[in-house]
């Protein structure tokens, strides 16, 4: 029952989460022995701060609940390709695994020819379309 897309369908709840407050809908959850040890949503507008990004709010939370800064044996599931400084923050962590919904052509890690911690597995499309159209949808009802 612990597939990637259940998850994944826990981080997409948390990007809805994100939605209802009129943030960029993107939302991860970080797993521990099939455990949610961490989950969050993006923040950016609300805390007026450009690092409150999902996945960095997560780091810390898992690192809290471990006490260590060293996520390994975790896997974080993320909506949306992480962009350059999440990853970088990612990599700090030594994050055992990392899935990802959709990609981010434009702001996302992989196209900017960035590697996570050489350790690090990283698997992407894992319910790619919903995770997707949550954000689409965000930018079109914005324009
Ligand atoms: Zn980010």
């Amino acid at each position: 029952m612990f597939t990637d897309e259940y998850f994944m369908k826990i981080a997409l709840s948390e990007a809805h989460l994100a939605l209802e407050k009129d943030e960029v809908p993107i939302g991860c959850v970080v797993i521990s022995n099939n455990r949610v040890i961490a989950r969050a949503h993006n923040l950016t507008e609300t805390l007026n701060d450009v690092t409150a990004h999902a996945e960095m709010q997560a780091i810390t939370s898992a690192a809290h609940f471990l006490g260590g800064k060293y996520l390994k044996n975790c896997t974080l599931y993320v909506t949306l390709e992480p962009c350059v400084m999440c990853s970088g923050a990612l990599s700090w962590a030594q994050i055992s695994k990392v899935v990802i919904g959709a990609r981010d052509e434009q702001r996302g890690f992989i196209n900017k020819q960035l590697s996570l911690h050489p350790k690090t597995e990283i698997v992407t499309g894992i319910m790619e379309n919903e995770c997707s159209s949550v954000v689409k949808e965000f930018f079109k009802s914005k324009r």
